[in-house]
């Protein structure tokens, strides 16, 4: 690992829809961006896992990733990493799927909520109530943290990157204390680390997704493993972000950051 130690959590390869370029190349980008270590974490919908042929990608991407990972060997460690989609839609299906390759993490995430036919980027924030919707989405985060298919929840106010930022709602997060509260507190009593997602940096919100108040809620309330992810598309992106989420992370007094290997924690000092 580098001296560095930067450990960027969360990248996607061109084995999901939305990413641009090839592991390999990706772990080229990321040995000149003075990472120590990326997991590859490529979407699998499972709300749309036979449709949309996720179950072709992650083949791929675990394949891909697997050859990556010896290919780098002693210059870079490659996690073999999935962001599991909206798992509890159909659960069944979830466990299959975190169980049929050996995945050293994955990462929960909810881009299609309850109620809506769209990916959470394509609502429009402005025709409905923010402050239900956010609870909603806390309500349905809270669930996935009880689910031992994933080791951590991405991006949990992804929310955000539309509502503070392109629709310039200012958001008022005292207004749903006690559900962001339920959502921390059930991810430290089921062992779930939160992301600090990076990617709201490189856009219109300039914030970390969540921001460094509900990463400091999380400490005080006893949350112990934190990951950093740039939540990279494009090889140029990866591990962007990560050195400020390091800093935040000490902001809010913690000392390690969380990696995973074989879906077991690993601590590194920070
Ligand atoms: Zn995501
Ligand atoms: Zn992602």
């Amino acid at each position: 690992m580098s001296s560095q130690r930067l450990i960027d959590m969360h990248v996607h390869s061109d084995n999901s829809p939305d990413g641009i370029h090839s592991p390999m190349y990706i772990c080229e980008c990321a040995v000149k961006n003075n990472l120590g270590a990326i997991a590859i974490t490529d979407h699998c919908e499972v709300d749309k896992f036979f449709t949309e042929k996720y179950n072709n990608m992650i083949f791929h991407s675990f394949f891909e990733c697997s050859k990556a990972r010896s290919a780098f060997e002693g210059e870079l460690l490659v996690l073999l990493g999935l962001e599991i989609g909206q798992p509890l839609g159909n659960k069944a299906l979830a466990d299959r799927i975190v169980r049929h390759h050996n995945y050293d993490f994955i990462l929960g995430s909810i881009h299609t909520p309850h109620g809506f036919n769209c990916d959470i980027k394509e609502i429009e924030y402005d025709k409905i109530d923010v402050y239900k919707f956010m609870e909603d989405y806390f309500l349905q985060l809270t669930e996935t943290a009880k689910w031992d298919g994933c080791d951590a929840l991405a991006h949990i106010t992804c929310p955000m990157r539309r509502i503070q930022g392109k629709y310039q709602i200012d958001f008022d997060y005292s207004k749903i204390k006690a559900v962001t509260d339920e959502l921390l507190r059930t991810m430290i009593s089921y062992d779930k680390a939160l992301e600090i997602n990076t990617s709201g940096l490189r856009q219109k919100i300039g914030l970390t997704m969540p921001d460094i108040n509900i990463i400091k809620r999380y400490r005080e309330l006893g949350g112990k493993l934190l990951t950093i992810g740039s939540d990279a598309h494009n090889a140029n992106d990866c591990g962007k972000g990560i050195i400020k989420g390091m800093e935040i992370a000490r902001e809010c007094g913690f000392e390690n950051i969380t990696f995973y290997v074989s879906r077991e924690t690993l601590e590194i000092k920070l």
